[in-house]
């Protein structure tokens, strides 16, 4: 069939689940995942709070005033839009500024306020007093550790005292003279370096220790022992805050060795579901049948959004092309691309500049578009065992139910193949997926 002979493995993006996902491929879509967020995520969960000594009373607080910040902090805080804390900033924040300190481990997915929550907790821990450095922060990349720093620098924009350094490659300071900065956030190699060969941080008078991306850090087995490096070297006063947005045994496992007697605070991702979408499936040729039946639908209804999913970079581009010639304002998302392009192309696509996204697997996870009502499997989601990969189907199509708006989505069938991935599909989320016929399109209204 035509679902694995048309895979070139060298083109093929990476299907499949986070779990089978390198380094490179989780750092950037977190990256992505900062660079087109503009706000929270929404999520209707509640926290999970275990707290380390359960008889002591559990703080929350419900706005930013509770805290008792630094007027000029706080200030940061509101000019930046936020109103009141996040979920998980209701609970996090108490903690992380509680005297004595306490240590915190947090998990929940991206977009629910964890930067900006150890931001605000290293502005506050800040001793202006002190000229040396006093909050360390690590993030498995270059580019994480920039997006840190612009939150810490926005947060602390009405507080000129507390100064910043980037810990990164490339960021070249003198040997021997001890940093003034107060804050460091930076990759784990560069720190080490700081701390050790140059000797421009003494760890023994790290107060703060933030650890972001747990589950991206240790996906590197350097970066993992170069973390571990870092933190036999800070003293036993040293509170530890540990961040991951996922929490598989080995994430757990590596927070427990560098978090003492943590408290934890978890927020469960809110489930997708396909309950408000309805599925369909078209029978198809080959490529050329399956752009006929997607312009047909195209023709017939009245379409906010759609979001298309190709299996290689050959067939997005080949896809893309076709639309474009037959009239269709189409955007093209793909791995070749940098993390900055692809940001800029998803941007377009939200502000509705175009009205098609031909994919391949690499953004389904990151983008949820409000007005996409229609997406398209071009090619079916099928893992490398050659079996549906339901953990795609269901990102690519589900919606968390937040926006509660119906959706559709249609899946190219092309050969048996391919109609034992649907029935696969079907069974697996015990929902029925219906044949239309793309020349009498009335079910679908
Ligand atoms: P995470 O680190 O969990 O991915 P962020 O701290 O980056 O989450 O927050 C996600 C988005 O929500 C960012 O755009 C951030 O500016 C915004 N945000 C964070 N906290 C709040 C808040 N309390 N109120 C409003 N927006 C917030």
């Amino acid at each position: 069939g035509d679902i694995n002979g048309n895979v070139e493995p060298e083109t093929a993006e990476n299907g499949g689940s986070r779990k089978s996902w390198n380094q490179a491929d989780l750092a950037e879509q977190s990256l992505l995942n900062k660079l087109i967020r503009r706000s929270l995520v929404r999520n209707r969960n509640q926290v999970e709070v275990l707290q380390r000594d359960p008889a002591s009373p559990l703080y929350s607080v419900k706005t930013f005033e509770e805290l008792r910040l630094k007027p000029e902090l706080l200030n940061g805080v509101y000019d930046m839009g936020f109103n009141r804390p996040s979920r998980i900033q209701e609970n996090a924040l108490p903690m992380m500024l509680a005297q004595p300190p306490q240590n915190l481990i947090a998990q929940s997915q991206s977009g629910t306020g964890k930067t900006a929550a150890f931001s605000l907790a290293m502005l506050s821990h800040v001793n202006l007093e002190n000229k040396w450095t006093q909050c360390l922060c690590i993030s498995p990349t270059y580019e994480l550790a920039l997006q840190i720093g612009q939150v810490i620098e926005q947060m602390g924009k009405f507080c000129p005292d507390v100064k910043l350094a980037y810990a990164i490659r490339g960021n070249r300071m003198e040997r021997g003279t001890k940093l003034q900065e107060q804050i460091v956030v930076g990759t784990p190699g560069t720190i080490l370096d700081w701390c050790t060969k140059h000797k421009l941080i003494d760890p023994k008078k790290i107060t703060m220790f933030v650890l972001d991306e747990a589950d991206v850090m240790i996906a590197t087995q350097g970066h993992r022992d170069q973390s571990i490096r870092i933190h036999r070297l800070l003293t036993e006063k040293c509170q530890m805050l540990l961040f991951s947005a996922t929490f598989e045994d080995s994430v757990w496992k590596f927070a427990e060795r560098v978090v003492p007697d943590p408290n934890i605070i978890r927020l469960k991702r809110e489930e997708e579901t396909l309950d408000t979408i309805k599925q369909f499936y078209v029978i198809c040729r080959e490529k050329e049948d399956k752009f006929t039946s997607l312009c047909n639908l195209y023709g017939s209804l009245t379409i906010a959004q759609a979001m298309i999913f190709c299996r290689t970079r050959k067939m997005a581009a080949w896809l893309s092309v076709n639309l474009r010639l037959e009239g269709h304002q189409v955007a093209l998302l793909s791995g070749e691309m940098t993390v900055e392009q692809r940001a800029a192309v998803i941007e377009r696509f939200r502000n509705g500049k175009e009205k098609v996204l031909v994919t391949t697997n690499v953004c389904s996870r990151g983008i949820d578009v409000e007005q996409v009502s229609l997406v398209v499997n071009f090619d079916l989601p099928v893992g490398l065992d050659g079996k549906a990969d339901n953990e795609t189907y269901l990102h690519r199509i589900g919606r968390t139910g937040r926006f509660g708006r119906r959706g559709f989505a249609v899946n190219m069938v092309d050969g048996e193949k391919s109609m034992d991935i649907i029935h696969e599909i079907e069974m697996h989320f015990n929902r029925t997926i219906t044949e239309l016929d793309t020349s009498n399109l009335e079910e679908m209204e």
